[in-house]
């Protein structure tokens, strides 16, 4: 089964799928614990330019289990298997257009994005909003500890892995090592984007009007900076004139939140010119960078209370309860749904 959104307003309407068709390179996954992104409460809301009807959702983990003929390899380029737990990426890709060959598979020129798709384009279980996933040819798919907490876990294919694509084009320009790094907006992406540039030696600072959500980034390593930040990594949206204005000269700006809509900003291009300020765009991730950061997860962000950015359980069915508290003011940085009613 699966959720689908009909529209601003209305609620979801519970879709039964009894069959499903796999095509060459497909695999059918079982959800264990999908969550809430922010993107979705956008949708929900009327904000987000999606065609309904549509199943919501892109940040689950799950277990293969079926697949369609042929082999399918992991991005680290195993065979994937029946019972395998795994996450995957947002986007599909073709793997043969100019883009896909150059680095960026999550702009292919034939993209096509979970959670976004009208129903029956790709069939019904193309959102995470369900009991069930179709995974198609061209999708990143990822092996995962069976150790590490699904609530760690579902949050990789958007959240986690957005974060460490900020950081990684940050250190493609600065070397971390020492640096500081300023954070705005302590929701999933920069609360993870944080964690890693710490990792990465970086001292970091988190910029959020909310006070609970500043005390959460201290534990995921923010504390303060004495100087004007290196890197800038601006993960709300809204602060990208800041962004802007407080990184040091020769330092780098990674735009990570404004892919959901958000107000424009005067850029002042002599500023940014006279200064030698790098502004760089960051949206979804490569297959590689997921596979990356579900290492990180595994490994040195054992350390982090990934699993407490989960504040809240549901089950699918109360999917629309569950959306109206993650836009509340005070909402924890996820909310996780489990298929059930
Ligand atoms: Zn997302
Ligand atoms: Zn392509």
């Amino acid at each position: 089964m699966a959720m689908a959104w009909i529209g601003e307003g209305q609620p979801h309407e519970v879709i039964a799928v009894p069959g499903v068709a796999l095509a060459d390179g497909d695999v059918l996954v079982a959800v264990e614990l999908s969550t809430i992104c922010d993107s979705d409460v956008h949708t929900v809301s009327g904000r987000g330019h999606v065609p309904a009807p549509l199943v919501l959702g892109h940040e689950s983990v799950g277990r293969v289990i079926a697949m369609g003929e042929g082999v399918v390899h992991t991005v680290d380029g195993s065979t994937l298997r029946i019972g395998d737990r795994v996450v995957w990426s947002v986007t599909v890709s073709c793997a043969s257009c100019d883009r896909c060959l150059h680095g960026m598979p999550q702009k292919c020129r034939a993209v096509s994005t979970y959670g976004q798709e009208r129903i029956g384009v790709h069939g019904d279980l193309t959102g995470a909003f369900g009991s069930h996933m179709q995974l198609r040819r061209g999708t990143a798919i990822v092996r995962v500890p069976e150790t590490l907490p699904a609530a760690v876990l579902a949050p990789a294919s958007c959240a986690t892995a957005s974060a460490w694509a900020a950081v990684s084009r940050a250190a493609r320009d600065k070397d971390l090592q020492g640096a500081a790094v300023r954070v705005y907006g302590a929701g999933l992406v920069g609360l993870s984007a944080a964690a890693i540039a710490v990792e990465h030696g970086a001292t970091v600072e988190m910029v959020d009007a909310n006070p609970q959500r500043r005390a959460f980034a201290a534990r995921f390593g923010a504390e303060g900076i004495d100087r004007h930040p290196d890197v800038v990594i601006e993960t709300s949206g809204h602060a990208v004139h800041d962004a802007f204005t407080q990184v040091d000269t020769g330092g780098i700006v990674v735009l990570a939140g404004s892919a959901i809509p958000t107000p424009p900003v005067l850029f002042d291009a002599e500023d940014i010119a006279r200064r030698l300020v790098t502004v760089a765009g960051v949206h979804h991730c490569t297959g590689v960078e997921l596979s990356e950061a579900v290492s990180f997860l595994a490994g040195r962000g054992r350390a982090y209370p990934f699993a407490d950015a989960v504040g809240e359980v549901h089950a699918l069915g109360d999917l629309d309860a569950a959306l109206l508290a993650a836009s509340a003011p005070d909402a924890p940085p996820r909310i996780g749904l489990v298929p059930g009613r």
